[in-house]
């Protein structure tokens, strides 16, 4: 957009803090004013040098679950906590498909130190909802994000390789066995060639417990993938 028209969107559609909604001077992304842009609970180091658990002091090494090599990933990593504003924007892209909450996430979330943590892959794969949950909600949050996040690389995402089965019910509330429980089987390869000795990226919103990445990260390792690692938005603590 050249000067002359981004100075006339600035006059008719002055750009507002999406966390307190005071005016700001430009359409500049993150769109948050500079005391909310403070405020922004980044995932910092130290935290886990497998799954990304974030600690409260001392050096990133390797938490309880990750030596006990609970998780099928090689490396998770997440941008943001899970706190506010980060859980309005989520919920404003999820439930009402917000976009600038979308582009204010991407630009966080590029800029956050687990995103240079990860590795090239050779493919991104969106975790995906199931058809039933996607023909309700008419948009793959993941998959919105995914391509958000990597406009430039879009070649690599394939957001209909990895495949829900099963409709499971919300992960609320259920402990980490009935989670494991609830999602066992629940996703499957749709062409398992494409995934052998490929290095692959999973993206989603927010990272819980790790049950639904690591049981698509299982799912994609049977079929002989290289690694999986996984980027999120944001992670539930
Ligand atoms: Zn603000
Ligand atoms: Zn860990």
């Amino acid at each position: 957009m050249n000067f002359f028209f981004a100075s006339c969107k600035d006059l008719i559609f002055p750009a507002h803090c999406l966390e307190c909604e005071r005016q700001l001077p430009t359409w500049k992304l993150p769109l948050f004013c500079v005391d909310c842009l403070a405020r922004v609970p980044f995932v910092r180091s130290p935290y886990c040098t497998c799954c990304g658990l974030p600690f409260q002091s001392g050096h990133d090494h390797l938490c309880g679950q990750c030596i006990a090599r609970s998780y099928s990933f090689k490396l998770a990593r997440a941008a943001l906590h899970y706190n506010d504003p980060v859980v309005s924007l989520i919920s404003n892209l999820k439930f009402k498909g917000k976009l600038t909450s979308l582009s204010t996430l991407v630009t966080l979330a590029i800029s956050s130190s687990g995103f240079r943590d990860l590795s090239e892959p050779d493919i991104i794969i969106p975790v995906p909802l199931h058809a039933q949950r996607l023909r309700n909600r008419g948009f793959n949050q993941a998959a919105t994000i995914a391509h958000a996040i990597f406009k430039k690389k879009k070649r690599k995402i394939a957001p209909t390789l990895l495949v829900r089965d099963r409709a499971t019910i919300a992960q609320t509330g259920l402990n980490g066995k009935e989670r494991r429980k609830n999602l066992f089987g629940a996703f499957s390869v749709k062409q398992p060639k494409m995934v052998k000795g490929k290095r692959i990226l999973l993206v989603d919103d927010v990272f819980t417990t790790g049950s639904t990445v690591n049981e698509c990260a299982k799912t994609l390792m049977k079929c002989d993938a290289e690694q999986v690692e996984i980027f999120t938005l944001s992670r539930a603590t």
